[in-house]
């Protein structure tokens, strides 16, 4: 785990395959996203590489309801009284009323990519395959939270996929809307997942178009590192390489 200061008060924290977002107003925290099952405890050292404890936390967002991005966060609410919020449709997700992930037979299928095959046995050992639920997330505004965070609504990756704005730091938190590198791709800088990785692969294309709309200098996606640049520029190197060999 690696914890990376982007802008003031603003850290990306990088886990073995997956980030997360620890925004800090000097007052309290927004966590964005949490990292797998089994980064529950590189996430609570997260919070205390940047002088915070779990009960700092005001609130944690989700980008979106993978595994492997709820799985540590799972771990820390079950011990800390932390308000879950996403957007309605992906609440519905956290809470488990329906389930949009790759599963086993997607893997399956492509497992013939050895950088999958790595991946995936990765992933396992990092709880993928652990059934994960927040049956407290759901809707609500974040404007009041440190970091000011707007959502933005992005589906595709999930239906109710939400990047994040944080408008006073010029950070755009894109999930996995946008990255900029992921162990099954060979690249780095700002890409799309493979499309199996997708809910809606189509829909996934349209969030990428909003989020070339908004105005950041920095992008912080769900895996890859930080990347400096705007989302318009970023958007446009991501398509440049969609559909190409991965
Ligand atoms: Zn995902």
């Amino acid at each position: 785990m690696r914890v990376e200061t982007v802008a003031d008060g603003v850290h990306l924290v990088r886990a073995s395959a997956v980030n997360w977002v620890i925004v800090d107003d000097g007052d309290a925290i927004t966590l964005i996203d949490g990292g797998y099952p089994a980064d529950a405890g590189a996430l609570a050292a997260s919070l205390a590489a940047v002088g915070r404890t779990p009960q700092d936390v005001a609130a944690a967002l989700l980008t979106h309801a993978h595994v492997d991005h709820v799985g540590g966060l799972a771990a820390l609410t079950r011990h800390h009284d932390i308000p879950v919020l996403t957007g309605e449709t992906e609440a519905r997700h956290a809470r488990r009323e329906f389930l949009e992930q790759a599963g086993p037979a997607d893997i399956v299928r492509n497992a013939w990519r050895p950088r999958v095959l790595l991946w995936a046995l990765h992933a396992a050992r990092l709880g993928a395959l652990r059934s994960v639920t927040l049956p407290e997330a759901h809707a609500a505004g974040t404007g009041h939270l440190p970091g000011r965070p707007v959502p933005v609504a992005t589906p595709g990756h999930t239906s109710g996929h939400t990047a994040y704005l944080l408008p006073d730091a010029g950070v755009l938190v894109s999930g996995d809307a946008l990255v900029t590198g992921h162990p099954t791709s060979p690249r780095t800088g700002p890409q799309r997942l493979p499309a199996f990785f997708d809910h809606d692969p189509e829909q996934a294309a349209g969030a990428l178009d909003t989020l070339g709309t908004l105005d950041a200098g920095i992008l912080l996606p769900g895996h890859g590192p930080a990347w400096r640049g705007t989302p318009a520029d970023a958007v446009r190197r991501a398509s440049r390489r969609a559909g190409g060999p991965w």
